[in-house]
């Protein structure tokens, strides 16, 4: 008998709620502040830029949020998501360790964050809000609000950070093809894209600078309202559904992870397939080891400093407790653009804290022979961004080979590198370096 690799769920095991960790932690999560007043912000502050639904949910303490039926059945678009076994990569590296992967790269736009896209969009159309205002950074979150805000008969301006825009011409086209506007950032549709520009022409755009733009674009235009990808606890509850999947179709695999690991830029993905595993080890025990993975060059988590800072660049938005390198710091133009961030989620930034995550980082070119390793044995050609967390989970595996020691090991594949081939062909060249 062949080894059962794959363990799938059916559309009636789509989660019917969220899983909110905000009430579970054993010491309360900082609140934002004011920027003026410093002190926490209330409903009011924020429903400006979101509606107030999204707000309660940032704020709520309940810990599980129903899924609404009409999200629930666009989730089936792409949802239950496979979990596989990885055991072509278990014999190349020729280690005890049992390796699995949630693949979350099959959604209409290739990553998990279609996941938050989609309840975003609803929240807003059910809200009343006629257009929605977001940034980018490498093209993944622009192209899922783009599907999402489509479905819902939304629209959708996307500022796209400059060096992505020119790199990544597919990310556009797919975000044009679902009917939004893209305009590089920093741009000229914004006062504070024309003060970048100034300052310098040639700027490659930071995912603060694009934020800055699309909150003034929301300030300015009646029946908008903002949209953000990653970071915020409401978006880290919709990613939720990723990892109770994942717990699920683990009973189904008959093991238990001794090892989570997850990509971080913001935290998103990672909370999503970190949050369910946290929430029952906080509540029916059975520890396992997480572990967050960033870009040696983008390094909040393992260098940034645990304060309260700006979200954006130009410092609009409210101030968040969380791992940072500084709101002005302009990140190297690596190829995981999704992992180009100064901040973190201050939700994981928080289980940093309280020790019950852990925090690791990778420099690119490790990485991409992960991925090409990856690709080689599993077929997925990953995306930049979670070929960091394969990066950490071979080490891993090698160290169960060194010590003979199986262990089990679980990574969320947020999404695939199909339009990240670029990236593939600098590292096959010899010409990728290490920021
Ligand atoms: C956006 C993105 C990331 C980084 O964002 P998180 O919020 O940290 O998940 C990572 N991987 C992929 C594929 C992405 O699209």
């Amino acid at each position: 008998m062949s080894v059962r690799t794959r363990f799938d769920l059916t559309q009636a095991d789509i989660p019917r709620a969220w899983y909110n960790l905000l009430p579970d932690f054993p010491e309360p999560l900082p609140p934002p502040l004011h920027p003026a007043t410093r002190q926490p912000v209330g409903l009011a502050d924020m429903t400006g830029l979101f509606p107030e639904s999204l707000v309660r949910q940032e704020m709520s303490p309940d810990r599980w949020i129903e899924i609404p039926e009409p999200v629930r059945e666009i989730y089936s678009l792409w949802r239950p998501t496979p979990l596989l076994r990885a055991v072509r990569l278990e014999r190349a590296l020729q280690t005890p360790a049992h390796i699995y992967y949630k693949y979350e790269g099959v959604s209409p736009a290739g990553s998990h964050k279609v996941n938050t896209s989609v309840p975003q969009a609803f929240f807003n159309k059910e809200a009343g809000t006629r257009r929605l205002a977001t940034e980018t950074g490498a093209g993944q979150w622009g192209s899922s609000l783009a599907f999402a805000t489509r479905l819902f008969g939304l629209e959708c301006q996307v500022y796209m950070v400059k060096v992505s825009f020119e790199q990544k011409p597919y990310r556009k086209m797919m975000m044009q093809t679902w009917g939004a506007g893209v305009d590089p950032s920093p741009s000229t549709r914004t006062e504070y894209g024309r003060s970048v520009l100034n300052g310098d022409p040639n700027s490659p755009g930071s995912l603060g600078i694009a934020i800055s733009e699309a909150i003034e674009d929301t300030v300015k235009h009646p029946g908008t309202k903002y949209s953000l990808g990653s970071v915020l606890n409401h978006v880290c509850l919709h990613q939720t559904v990723i990892g109770q999947e994942s717990i699920r179709q683990m009973e189904i695999a008959g093991e238990s992870p001794d090892i989570v690991v997850g990509c971080v830029g913001g935290g998103s993905n990672f909370a999503g397939i970190a949050f369910p595993f946290i929430h029952r080890r906080l509540t029916s025990g059975g520890a396992c080891r997480i572990i967050a993975v960033e870009p040696s060059s983008c390094a909040s988590l393992t260098r940034g400093e645990l304060r309260y800072d700006f979200g954006d660049t130009a410092g609009m938005t409210p101030l968040m407790m969380m791992h940072t390198l500084g709101h002005d710091f302009m990140p190297p133009r690596i190829h995981a653009g999704g992992l180009r961030y100064h901040g973190m989620s201050p939700m994981v930034s928080h289980l940093l804290k309280l020790r019950l995550i852990e925090a690791v980082a990778h420099p690119q070119g490790s990485v991409f022979e992960a991925a090409v390793l990856f690709a080689r044995t599993e077929g997925i050609v990953p995306a930049p961004e979670p070929s960091h967390a394969i990066r950490e989970v071979i080490n891993q595996a090698i160290r169960c080979r060194e010590e003979g020691r199986g262990k089990v090991i679980l990574f969320n594949l947020c999404g695939h590198g199909m339009l990240d081939l670029a990236a593939y062909e600098t590292f096959l060249s010899g010409k990728l370096q290490d920021a």
